[in-house]
């Protein structure tokens, strides 16, 4: 078969099963650096090894270093134990500081946190992304992310694999 018609009956294929979202023509996301996603409220902030590799490069930590000085072990969904940044007494991230004028590894911050609030089940409907825009006023505002923009952020934070502890 000649490669050009099979090219274009692979790319109609694929636009005939394109999933249609109600994200299609994009979504609108600015981050105003509130820092409230940082701040203030319990959560957790797993680590990649990837993650972990930017943040002692950033820090110019050892990986024991960092992980003593930033990190504690929690449970994950499996009952697993898995690595997570320390949140403060008032529940800051450990990372986030004043001074700094938010997050203080901003340009190595994990990826769970640089592609927010494109997580895959922040944008599963528009109710839930509306309703996510509750604790986040970048939502809804400002520039415009295309569809395969999006997609990107989500399949990122997807493929996220936190470290467990037997693996250190
Ligand atoms: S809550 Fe939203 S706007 Fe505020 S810092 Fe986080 S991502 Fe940015
Ligand atoms: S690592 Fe940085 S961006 Fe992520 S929650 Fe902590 S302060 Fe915020």
């Amino acid at each position: 078969m000649h490669s050009n018609l099979l090219e274009f009956q692979l790319l109609s294929c694929r636009k005939f099963f394109e999933v249609s979202m109600f994200y299609d023509k994009g979504l609108k996301f600015e981050c105003n650096r509130c820092s409230d996603c940082c701040r203030k409220s319990p959560g957790f902030v797993y680590l990649s090894r990837a993650d972990l590799t930017n943040l002692c490069r950033w820090f110019r930590l050892s990986q024991q270093e960092f992980i003593e000085q930033y990190c504690r072990w929690v449970q994950y969904y499996d009952n697993t134990e898995v690595l997570c940044l320390k949140e403060r007494s008032n529940y800051d991230c450990t990372l986030w500081n004043k001074d700094s004028g938010g997050c203080a590894a901003y340009g190595a911050r994990p990826v769970q946190c640089s592609t927010y609030p494109f997580w895959s089940w922040m944008i599963r409907d528009q109710d839930t992304w509306n309703e996510c825009g509750k604790d986040c006023p970048g939502i809804n505002k400002g520039r415009l992310w295309s569809k395969n923009e999006i997609e990107t952020q989500s399949n990122l934070y997807d493929k996220i694999e936190p470290i467990h502890k037997n693996e250190l």
